[in-house]
């Protein structure tokens, strides 16, 4: 990867950007068919930088059309899985290749430090495309055992069409999770990005077809959840939906699955992740700047933010002093800051909301330890102090609900029962994670706890290889590793009769 540029070489390269703005439709970029746009503000600064395509209605028409014709076809659906895999393995390096615009614009699109946005989300996008390409022609199907005289072949089909509906926290990287296995397995692909977030899957359209992925094989449609998701989540000819996303929605889009055509749905939703810190934790330091980090990176937008911090009594307050510390050394900065421990929320309602998360922190009696406010309001952009609050009794709404920003809950516990007890008692169950030097222990807790990934003595570790996603209401799927083909595969019984 290249040298770490300056604020002022990152301001030089933005200032240069041609940015792509309309739908990719059948191989090429289009306007709505309303002729209708939406302002792209950027949150490191509030300013507008593009005027963005708003499809609705009948451009998910369009663009179901030209992937339904297109699976048809078999221009893509039909080839052999190392066609495939040599195709996205080109789109992959096509992504390196652009790594620095492609962070540019998710920095300037959702507010994250650029640098960040370079090593983790292209990154990890590129990671995510190349492993799952390589997977590909190693997918087995099965054979049933059958009695002698017939044969039952069990294969992986694709499912056809596949609508990805994803979030704005790792625009780019939420998007790889969904369209790589989707391609992988020969399914068409309609992506609508959020409309906060449009700017980086709008360019890697192109690029898809520069690798060799036939038109109508990959779309983007920018646009809104009302006008543009939900065509795509009712549509009678779309096979499969998978969506990244709050509860709420999720819950709406198994609705729309369920009222329309049955497809297939998943759904990958938020969370409110217990960090469970025992008082044998085999460094307290290392525990205290993981809990930082937990809830302070990339602004606190994280799905699997470790936003309950469960600290057992006796070590309670020195713990929470040092974490504190830790926090203090995540003060947001200007996204092309080099170093930017964390950049801008991602507009200005989501930093209405969060600060309406404080007020009812501080009215419903937790103690503010740290943060607490908007900061760099000189910028024009929509920056959060890290904020820890100490005190916090289970039942407090801060404690409940999913606040999606850079604000931390503090809860003590006083025995590995109640520790448990806390930690499961909400609807989400996404990740968690335990500190202690007792093995035992660490194994007991992480099998009780309720959550799709626990860490034991880190926070949010791992790679493509495991599954990922959540239990109870934090979704129904699963992504990355050998699991999330299953998600974009109908799996079809041939029985041959070996007698005729
Ligand atoms: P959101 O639910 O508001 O929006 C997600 C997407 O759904 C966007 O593209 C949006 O336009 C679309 N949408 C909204 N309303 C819709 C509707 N009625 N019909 C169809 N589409 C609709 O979520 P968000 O604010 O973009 O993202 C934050 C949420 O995502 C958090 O809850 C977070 O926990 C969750 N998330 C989960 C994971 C995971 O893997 N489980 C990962 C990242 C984010």
């Amino acid at each position: 990867m290249s040298k770490k540029l300056t604020r002022a070489e990152w301001e030089a390269k933005a200032a240069a950007l041609s940015i792509r703005t309309q739908a990719f439709i059948d191989g090429a970029y289009v306007d709505a068919a309303s002729g209708k746009t939406f302002g792209c503000v950027s949150p490191m600064d509030g300013k507008c930088r593009a005027q963005i395509a708003e499809c609705e209605a009948e451009d998910i028409n369009r663009a179901v059309s030209a992937s339904r014709r297109a699976f048809e076809a078999g221009v893509w659906s039909e080839t052999s899985p190392v066609h495939r895999k040599k195709t996205l393995q080109k789109f992959a390096l096509l992504l390196e290749k652009h790594a620095e615009e492609l962070a540019l614009l998710e920095s300037i699109d959702m507010g994250k430090p650029v640098a960040d946005a370079l090593a983790i989300d292209v990154a990890a996008s590129v990671r995510c495309l190349t492993w799952t390409a390589e997977a590909i022609d190693k997918v087995y199907g099965e054979i049933a055992p059958t009695p002698q005289h017939e044969l039952g072949l069990i294969t992986r089909e694709p499912l056809g069409v596949v609508g990805a509906i994803v979030p704005w926290n790792f625009p780019l990287l939420m998007a790889s999770w969904k369209f790589a296995p989707a391609l992988a397995m020969g399914n068409s692909v309609i992506l609508k990005p959020s409309e906060k977030s449009p700017l980086s899957a709008i360019r890697i359209a192109e690029l898809a077809i520069e690798a060799g992925i036939p038109p109508g094989v990959f779309n983007v449609l920018p646009g809104f959840g009302k006008g543009a998701g939900e065509p795509l989540a009712l549509h009678m000819d779309v096979d499969g939906l998978v969506f990244t996303g709050s509860t709420g929605v999720g819950k709406h889009l198994l609705q729309c699955a369920g009222q329309s055509n049955m497809k297939r749905a998943y759904m990958e939703c938020g969370g409110k992740s217990p960090n469970v810190v025992f008082a044998d934790a085999p460094d307290l330091q290392a525990a205290a700047e993981a809990a930082a980090i937990g809830i302070f990176f990339n602004q606190g937008e994280v799905c699997t933010a470790a936003s309950r911090l469960l600290v057992e009594r006796s070590i309670k307050d020195d713990f929470v002093k040092m974490v504190v510390e830790a926090g203090k050394q995540l003060y947001p900065k200007h996204p092309f800051e080099p170093g930017a421990p964390m950049g801008a929320i991602v507009d200005e309602g989501q930093m209405q909301r969060v600060l309406s998360y404080i007020e009812k922190g501080k009215a419903e009696g937790a103690r503010l330890a740290l943060g607490g406010e908007r900061v760099m309001t000189e910028s024009g952009g929509y920056y959060v102090a890290p904020t820890v609050f100490d005190d916090v009794a289970h039942e407090m709404t801060i404690s409940k609900e999913e606040i999606f920003g850079p604000v931390l809950s503090v809860i003590a516990f006083d025995d590995e029962q109640e520790a448990i007890r806390i930690a499961n008692d909400t609807d989400f169950g996404l990740a968690a994670g335990v500190w202690t030097s007792n093995l035992s222990r660490g194994h007991r807790v992480a099998k009780k706890l309720r959550a799709g990934s626990v860490w034991v003595n880190y926070w949010d570790g791992g790679d493509m290889t495991a599954p990922f996603g959540g239990f109870k209401q934090s979704g129904n799927g699963r992504d990355k590793s050998l699991h999330a083909f299953e998600k974009y595969t109908e799996l079809k019984a041939t029985w041959i009769n070996l007698k005729s």
